[in-house]
């Protein structure tokens, strides 16, 4: 389906829970979050309900998100119901990582084709300040299993942070040409209350073309990266910029919070519950949210904060 501005609205991110086994600096407080009434959340059963309600609008992508996706106890199931949905062509997961030695293979045999893996350094000590309590070596562990389970596509996401890895942008690029995944870098984004950054943190996507002068540019894939490669790298690099250069007009994405509330846009307030409701009362609600989508999500900056009025573990990244 269609929204008031034209744009085919073809992928639906669902977040299925707002807890998370690591409490990065720029996603959550430290504290966590408290934990909402069970009653509160999407069941399976709804969850699967919704996914049905809109694939019939035309929801053909769906990526799995969190908080952490792999802290929820029926995720396998949750993938595999969500793969077998007719109309869904691809189901992708994007998790930490920590725990994917023990996931990676039971989510490809349910069906997930495609895992993004958050990755933001290469070096223990500031993994476990910027994650605040994980370790590095289980990322890895994790990426390595995920390497050898066959997924379709693996993709690494590193959140650019001034001061912190700018550093080791030629090292995280250079993952590309050891292994066959892509290593994307996403401006940060200064969301609700999240993160103590300063200014000068907020880097925009320009400065890994800067610092990697070598890159080839590529056609874009459909996704909202703008591609490179380095030369002979076996995979690309996507840079993403949702506040130095937005891609709002090709935005085809609608997200649903472990709550139960569809999020036409990431950076709004704006919210459409379907917690308890029926089929049809969902596909309504689907239908609403497609038109109020806005046309782009305002100015974004280190003083213009997200009118989200959440934080990314409780939207899904
Ligand atoms: N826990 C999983 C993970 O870390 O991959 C999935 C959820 S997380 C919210 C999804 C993605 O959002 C991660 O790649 C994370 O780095 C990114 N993210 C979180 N907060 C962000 C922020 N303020 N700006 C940019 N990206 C952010
Ligand atoms: Fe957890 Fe992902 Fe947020 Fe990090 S980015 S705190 S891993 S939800």
């Amino acid at each position: 389906m269609k929204d008031s501005y034209g744009r085919e609205i073809t992928y639906l991110r669902i977040s299925v829970t707002e807890l998370c086994d690591l409490r990065c600096r720029y996603c959550m407080p430290e504290d966590g979050v408290c934990k909402k009434a069970h009653e509160e959340m999407l069941t399976l059963e709804e969850t699967e309900l919704a996914v049905k309600a809109a694939a019939s609008l035309g929801i053909k992508k769906i990526r799995i998100t969190g908080g952490e996706p792999l802290v929820k106890k029926n995720i396998v199931d949750i993938c595999e119901k969500t793969a077998h949905t007719e109309g869904i062509k691809e189901v992708c997961v994007t998790t930490n990582g920590i725990t994917l030695d023990k996931y990676a293979e039971p989510l490809k045999n349910a069906g997930v084709k495609r895992l993004n893996i958050s990755l933001d350094t290469l070096d223990k000590d500031k993994y476990r300040y910027i994650t605040r309590r994980g370790n590095l070596e289980d990322a890895l562990k994790g990426i390595e299993a995920a390497l050898n389970a066959g997924f379709d596509k693996i993709k690494l996401n590193a959140v650019l942070i001034g001061g912190f890895n700018d550093d080791e942008i030629p090292a995280l690029a250079e993952l590309t040409r050891k292994y066959p995944l892509d290593m994307r870098f996403i401006e940060m984004m200064p969301m609700y209350d999240s993160g103590d950054f300063k200014k000068e943190a907020f880097i925009p996507y320009t400065k890994v073309l800067e610092v990697l002068p070598e890159l080839e540019k590529l056609p874009r894939d459909g996704s909202v990266a703008k591609l490179y490669k380095l030369p002979g790298a076996k995979g690309n690099i996507g840079l993403i910029s949702p506040v130095s250069a937005h891609f709002c007009k090709e935005c085809n994405r609608l997200r649903l919070t472990a709550d139960g509330k569809i999020k036409p846009c990431l950076h709004s307030d704006a919210e459409y519950p379907i917690k308890g409701l029926d089929y049809d009362g969902m596909v309504k609600v689907f239908k609403e949210a497609i038109l109020a989508k806005p046309e782009w999500h305002g100015v974004l900056s280190p003083e213009q904060r997200s009118r989200a009025g959440r934080n990314m573990n409780m939207i899904g990244g």
